[in-house]
């Protein structure tokens, strides 16, 4: 199927998301909310509306969680878009007023000051829950959102050192607005208010992780824990190659 983007011609599959295709052809749209780790999108932030026309009728969508099911045409940049963008990030400015990603976001898109939005001082999150998300998909489901309107965050349960978070970081890496705090030193890593030793390969001395997250990895993996970095591990499964076969896989 063909539809068009921004007047370019793009092929795409039936049912794929209008942001996967946008983005496989070249064409920026901004988002918050959207990670390569996830395979769907969240709709969470809503900065990835275009508007679209189908069979002659012009409405606007979320692209990250919307499929193509027939040809349209679509506008990332239409006068309406840039409008209700431009006021998508004001609200999102008011909520995370201490993100440097948003206030430059602002910055690019012209957004005017509307002071009539109540700001939260020191805050970074924009409640998109990706980082929830990343835990429960990638990891042990440690954290989800608490409370409900003005008071609803992203915390472990109660607030407390979590039972089941293994310090991996994963929802700190994906946060887009670096709302997640964590420390690391040589030989620790604080996150979520818990402290866990930090494993270094014994090879090279990079850091592998720390101790919960090698622990789960091998749980899930069903093999013994494995204390190699990747490139270690790399250059030992190159060495076995060519021990056992005579060459190195390319
Ligand atoms: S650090 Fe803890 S809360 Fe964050 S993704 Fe890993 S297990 Fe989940």
């Amino acid at each position: 199927m063909i539809i068009r983007i921004d007047g370019k011609e793009c092929a795409c599959e039936k049912g794929e998301y209008l942001l996967t295709v946008a983005r496989r052809n070249g064409i920026f749209i901004p988002t918050l909310c959207q990670h390569d780790s996830q395979e769907d999108g969240m709709g969470a932030c809503r900065l990835c509306i275009v508007e679209i026309t189908d069979r002659g009728r012009k409405s606007v969508v979320v692209s990250c969680v919307y499929p193509v099911n027939h040809e349209i045409e679509v506008e990332t940049n239409s006068a309406r878009i840039l409008r209700e963008r431009r006021m998508i990030l004001a609200l999102l400015a008011s909520r995370a007023s201490e993100s440097l990603r948003i206030r430059q976001m602002c910055d690019f898109y012209e957004v005017p000051r509307i002071d009539r939005f109540v700001k939260s001082p020191g805050e970074k999150c924009v409640m998109c829950g990706l980082c929830a998300k990343a835990c429960a998909s990638l990891s042990v489901g440690a954290i989800s959102t608490i409370n409900r309107g003005i008071t609803k965050k992203i915390s472990t349960p109660y607030g407390d050192p979590s039972t089941v978070c293994i310090g991996c970081g994963a929802c700190a890496k994906v946060c887009p607005t670096e709302a997640i705090e964590w420390e690391e030193d040589e030989t620790t890593r604080t996150i979520w208010g818990k402290t866990f030793t930090l494993v270094h390969c014994p090879h090279c001395g990079t850091v592998v992780g720390t101790r919960e997250q090698i622990e789960e990895a091998a749980r899930r993996s069903g093999q013994e824990p494995e204390l190699l970095c990747e490139s270690c591990r790399k250059e030992r499964m190159a060495k076995v190659m060519a021990d056992t076969y005579g060459f190195e896989p390319s």
